[in-house]
Order: structure tokens, then sequence, then C-alpha cells
């Protein structure tokens, strides 16, 4: 999409002939000639850069510049003809990201612009550079589940909101069932697939509050905010119906169970996290004792 500019100027022939000058070097641009026609426009949303004169009929260009920059992400370059009066320090501490002076040198103009909006795009992909960043560093590279450090600031969180609003908060504790002799049998490459399918199948039963983590090789974790222990050893309980039901396809003549054992528990008012979890931990081992491929939980009264 071509870059959107939009010209705030109440001379008519300055207003065109820089419109003239942005369309040849490949800008498309609109022309406004007060603060409020400006605001309109910007309200469409499809402005990515401002260039105002500073003394326009009623509200000036710095003012209008300082509520763009409030209400707006869009750059602004302002212009002046009143060298005297307006400083390149009133225009940056309103929030512009230029000053030019009248009369325009129009070519120093259009590389001024080319600067701001280069400067922008190099802003915004190091916002989203960032956010990147963060996203992969609480998350599980093979199962995309979140990992196990984001589980425990998470649940540190959870039990924090439990604690002071006396909110019930259910944790699930999920290992795979002999899953070394699987490994052992087919790879290492096809029990890293079921890991990740069992993360898929895992997030379907959830609702949009839960949260699900790999904890370890192949243990899972589930946090369950606002979730009483009979409603968590009922989604415990869909999750372990849900991974039996599911197809492992190791060879493609060859269809495997796969089964989980799962350890239900609910959070004690201000008890500590180790004792949370391990508790969750306790109940799955209950489950490898019983049977495998099923659901045990533990209470603390
Ligand atoms: P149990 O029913 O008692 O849980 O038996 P198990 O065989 O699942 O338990 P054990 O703790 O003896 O073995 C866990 C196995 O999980 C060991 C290893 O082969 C496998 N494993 C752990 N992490 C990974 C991983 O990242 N990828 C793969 N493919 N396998 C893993
Ligand atoms: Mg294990
Ligand atoms: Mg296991």
């Amino acid at each position: 999409m071509k870059t959107q500019i939009l010209i705030v100027e109440n001379e008519e022939a300055t207003a065109s002939t820089l419109q003239e000058y942005l369309e040849i070097v490949g800008f498309q641009s609109s022309i406004v000639n007060s603060a409020g026609e400006a605001i309109k426009a910007l309200n469409t949303g499809n402005i990515d850069l401002v260039i105002t004169d500073i003394k326009l009929g009623g509200k000036d260009g710095l003012d209008l510049t300082e509520e763009v920059k409030k209400e707006h992400n869009v750059d602004v370059i302002v212009m002046t003809g009143y060298s005297e009066e307006y400083s390149y320090e009133n225009a940056i501490s309103k929030g512009a990201s230029d000053l030019i002076f009248k009369p325009i040198r129009f070519e120093e103009l259009v590389l001024r612009v080319k600067r701001v909006l280069r400067e922008r795009q190099l802003t915004q992909d190091q916002i989203e550079m960032m956010g990147k960043l963060k996203q992969l560093a609480i998350t599980d590279g093979l199962t995309k589940l979140f990992n196990s450090r984001h589980f425990y600031n998470q649940l540190a969180l959870e039990i924090d909101r439990s604690n002071r609003y006396a909110h019930a908060l259910s944790l699930l504790l999920l290992d795979i069932d002999y899953f070394k002799k699987y490994n052992d049998t087919y790879g290492h490459i096809e029990g890293d697939k079921v890991l990740v399918k069992l993360g898929q199948t895992i997030n379907t039963c959830l609702r949009s509050m839960d949260s699900a983590y790999r904890y370890g090789g192949e243990e899972f974790t589930v946090i369950l905010p606002e979730t009483k222990g009979e409603e968590a050893l009922a989604v415990a309980e869909r999750i372990r119906s849900a991974v039996e039901t599911e197809n492992f396809s190791p060879r493609s003549d060859t269809n495997v169970p796969i089964t989980i054992s799962v350890g239900v528990t609910q959070f004690c008012p201000k008890e500590k996290i180790e004792a949370f979890v391990k508790r969750a931990d306790e109940a799955m081992y209950l489950s490898k004792e019983k049977r495998r491929n099923c659901v045990s939980s533990l209470f603390k009264n």
C-alpha cells in the first residue's frame, strides 16, 4: 500500500505544490486546511504521516501535533515561515519528528519525509521483534505449548489472584504412559511427533482462560483458573479420553494407542507453590500405580 500523507496547510499554493512533489516521488497525499479537519481525517485511520504548518486558522500545528501523538500512532513533520518564533526544540517537545522552515526546499522535504518514514519502519520492526522474542522465551520449541519457566510464572500469578479474590484454582499434571517403550520401538523422532500431537489435543480440550505447558520431557501441566476440583476432574477426563481415541501412526501400517496418566488437585489458600505442584505430581503417580490411562485426584483438607 502507498504511504498516505496528510498535508495540513491553509495556504493553498504551498499545499498543492507540496502535494505535487510528494506524488512525483510516489507518496499519496490529501490536503486539509485546519487542525479540526486533520483530526477528522486521522480518525479514518489511513494516515501514515502528517505534515502540518504551525500557523493555521484556529488550533495551531503544534497543538495538533501534541494531540496526534497522544491519540494516534502517526509521525508529524511541522513547517513554519516564522523561524524567529519557533525552534526545533519547540516542535520536538510537542512530539514532532522534524521541523522545516519556509520557503520550503522540496527536495530537502522529501528527504526528511523519507528519513522519518524509515525510522518509523525501524521502530515498528523492533517492536515486532521484541514481541517475537518475548513469545519465544515462553514457548516450548517442539510442542509450541508454553514452557516450564512460563508455567511457574503464570502459576505464581494465578496463586496470587486466588489468594486475593478467594477464587478457586486447579492444576493438572499429565504424563505419557510407557513412553520410553514407544521411543525405543519407533525412534525418538516418532516420539517427538506424539508430543506435538498431544500438545494440540490438550489445547482442544481447554477453555480460553486455561493454559497448557510442557512441564518436562513427556510431562504436561494445565492451569485451570476459577476452577474447582470437580470441574478440573471433568477437564482431565476429557483430555485423557481425547488422547486415548487419537490416532498415532509411527508407521503407515501401524496404529499405536497412546495413553496418559493424570493427576488433579485444587489450590489450598496460602499454601506454597511447591506444595501445590507436588500434590498434582503425587496425584499423577496414583494414576500410574492404579492402572495408568486414568485420572486421580488429591485434595488437601
Ligand atoms: P511411565 O508410564 O511410568 O511414565 O513410563 P515411561 O516410559 O513413560 O516413563 P519414563 O520416565 O521411564 O520414561 C520417559 C521417557 O520419555 C524417556 C524418554 O524416552 C521419553 N522422553 C522424554 N523427553 C522426550 C522428548 O523430548 N522426546 C521424545 N521423543 N521422548 C522423550
Ligand atoms: Mg515422566
Ligand atoms: Mg511417562
